[in-house]
């Protein structure tokens, strides 16, 4: 492949890891985050969406990673920027994935349908083993176990 070549791959495709918050519902026993930052603010929610309107027409591929904090904290942000990109696209172009890392709480089947229509449909989400094992690792922060409603989440929606 030529200089050129590879040039023109990357300007037609990019990925974009968002955090649309740093908060989080969860108190995982490992957890590294300080959970400083809120939601991301209107103005970097204006300047991606700039950001976005310059490039989109050029690109082929265009992924988006939602990742945190627990991004589905801020689930209005992330419609809101999902919906915008689709106004944007023309005849299926660029070609659209979004992937979201999430603790998998608040994935509720509503939510995720309507996820899935603005093509965030792959998502990531911990089960540190079972039940009473995740219960004592992965507790919310009211410092209650999350087994059973993230396994109610996935089964629904699936
Ligand atoms: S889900 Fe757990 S590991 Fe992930 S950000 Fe929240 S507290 Fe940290």
């Amino acid at each position: 492949m030529k200089n050129k070549d590879i040039i023109n791959f990357f300007n037609k495709n990019i990925t974009l890891v968002i955090l649309p918050t740093e908060q989080c519902n969860f108190r995982c026993v490992y957890c590294y985050e300080k959970f400083k930052n809120g939601k991301m603010t209107k103005d970097i929610v204006n300047s991606l969406k700039l950001f976005l309107e310059k490039r989109i027409s050029s690109l082929d591929y265009l992924k988006i990673i939602w990742f945190g904090g627990e991004p589905l904290l801020a689930y209005d942000i992330i419609i809101d920027i999902m919906e915008f990109i689709k106004s944007k696209t023309d005849n299926g172009k660029p070609k659209v994935r979004g992937f979201m890392v999430t603790n998998g709480y608040l994935l509720n089947l509503e939510k995720a349908k309507k996820l899935a229509e603005l093509n965030v449909n792959e998502f990531q989400v911990t089960l540190d083993g079972d039940e009473d094992i995740h219960d004592i690792r992965r507790i919310n922060i009211g410092k209650r176990g999350t087994f059973k409603i993230i396994w109610n989440n996935i089964k629904s929606s699936s």
